[in-house]
């Protein structure tokens, strides 16, 4: 104990030890080379932590290791200043500050070590420059073949719009031009009926009846396949639209029709989507027809519109007391020109579901039924939410 005490209160005392210059015989060369040797280290390991701390600072952000350059700094300093004591030794011989200092330099070399030894896993896991600028050459291949893909998508995409115009502008001159004749044999048939129906008997009336009625239907036909048509390309822009609005707008233009029938269109507190306002309504106005249409006779038409609002769409039932459907026809009904009911029976041009198909999908949505024959049938709709 009493060396302990000895030892930290007498910590720069030199009065037990001769200066090393006396220790032993020195020659002046012998001497000085030891010094300036000493002296010289010194100072290099001096400089060494200042450069590291001052690039510490500086780069604090960018650096991963940062304790690890601290303690490295640390530990060349203390080792610093055991070479500059050797070299103050010549003169004033303090052992025992020098002994505590290579205690301490001692202590943080070790640490030091140990802290290394920590990061060393990850320090390996870094990818080295040469391994970075790999990566940013892999980068850069991928970022130039990205915009190659989209050029080429935009031209073509361009030529899509292109070719769908011009498919769009053939459609409507087509179905013009097959008008045509359709009006001309309408026409005639009219002016057959007017000019000599008194000349006629009951069969030719009925036959000039057939081919008229065949002409109207034709006409039907080729309207909604133009429209149907038309579909993939002209989509109308999507906009906030108010269902209970457009039922409203189908409601008054089939007027006569909901008259005529006595039927009830229900619907109450249904909701603004955003939607192209154009197919929305088409939807609405061929499901309507449809449960207006295929009813049993002597019942008055009862439909009902409703809208559950789920998380990602808006669902839609449209429900109808009307002839139903047998289970069997429940996906081909959606398919083009396909009915489940002769002319006679019911009008029809097998063209409703299949736009309406179209329409859903057209929102990101789906479309499909539950029915039962003789009780009604309920179409049901999704439609994505914008
Ligand atoms: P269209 O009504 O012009 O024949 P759709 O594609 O709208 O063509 O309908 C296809 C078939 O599905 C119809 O022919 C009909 O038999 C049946 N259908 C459609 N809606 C209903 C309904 N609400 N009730 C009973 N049958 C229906």
């Amino acid at each position: 104990m009493q060396d302990f005490v000895d030892f930290f209160t007498g910590l720069f005392s030199t009065d037990r030890w001769p200066p090393r210059w006396k220790c032993g015989y020195w020659s002046d060369f012998h001497g000085w080379l030891y010094i300036i040797s000493d002296l010289l280290i010194w100072a290099a390991y001096f400089a060494i932590p200042l450069i590291i701390i001052n690039y510490v600072t500086k780069r604090k952000s960018a650096l991963k290791f940062n304790k690890a350059y601290i303690y490295f700094a640390g530990f060349i300093l203390l080792c610093s200043s055991t070479h500059f004591l050797d070299a103050v030794m010549f003169w004033h011989p303090m052992y025992r500050l020098n002994a505590l200092v290579r205690l301490i330099t001692a202590l943080v070399s070790l640490a030091t070590v140990y802290h290394l030894i920590k990061i060393l896993p990850q320090a390996f896991s870094q990818k080295t420059n040469l391994e970075l600028e790999a990566e940013i050459l892999r980068r850069k291949e991928a970022e130039s073949k990205l915009v190659e893909l989209t050029l080429q998508l935009q031209s073509k995409t361009i030529a899509l719009t292109k070719s769908n115009e011009e498919l769009e502008k053939f459609a409507a001159v087509a179905s013009h031009d097959l008008k045509e004749p359709l009006r001309m044999v309408s026409g005639f048939m009219d002016l057959l009926n007017k000019k000599y129906s008194d000349k006629l008997d009951d069969t030719a009336r009925k036959y000039i009846f057939y081919a008229k009625d065949g002409a109207v239907r034709m006409s039907a036909l080729i309207s909604e396949l133009l429209a149907y048509a038309q579909l993939g390309f002209n989509k109308g822009e999507f906009e906030k639209v108010g269902i209970g609005e457009v039922i409203n707008e189908i409601v008054a233009l089939n007027k006569a029709a909901i008259e005529e029938k006595n039927a009830v269109i229900l619907f109450n507190g249904l909701p603004d989507i955003v939607a192209s306002r154009i197919l929305i309504k088409l939807l609405f106005q061929n499901l309507i027809n449809n449960a207006l249409n295929y009813q049993k006779k002597d019942v008055s038409p009862v439909i009902k519109i409703i809208c559950i609002n789920e998380d990602l769409h808006w669902k839609f039932a449209v429900e109808d007391n009307g002839i139903g459907i047998n289970n069997e026809y429940f996906t081909q009904i959606f398919e083009l020109f396909r009915r489940i009911h002769a002319k006679e029976e019911f009008r029809g041009t097998g063209m409703g579901l299949a736009t309406c198909k179209r329409i859903v999908e057209q929102h990101n949505g789906e479309i499909w039924l539950e029915s039962e024959e003789g009780k009604g049938s309920t179409f049901y709709f999704t439609i994505k939410k914008q």
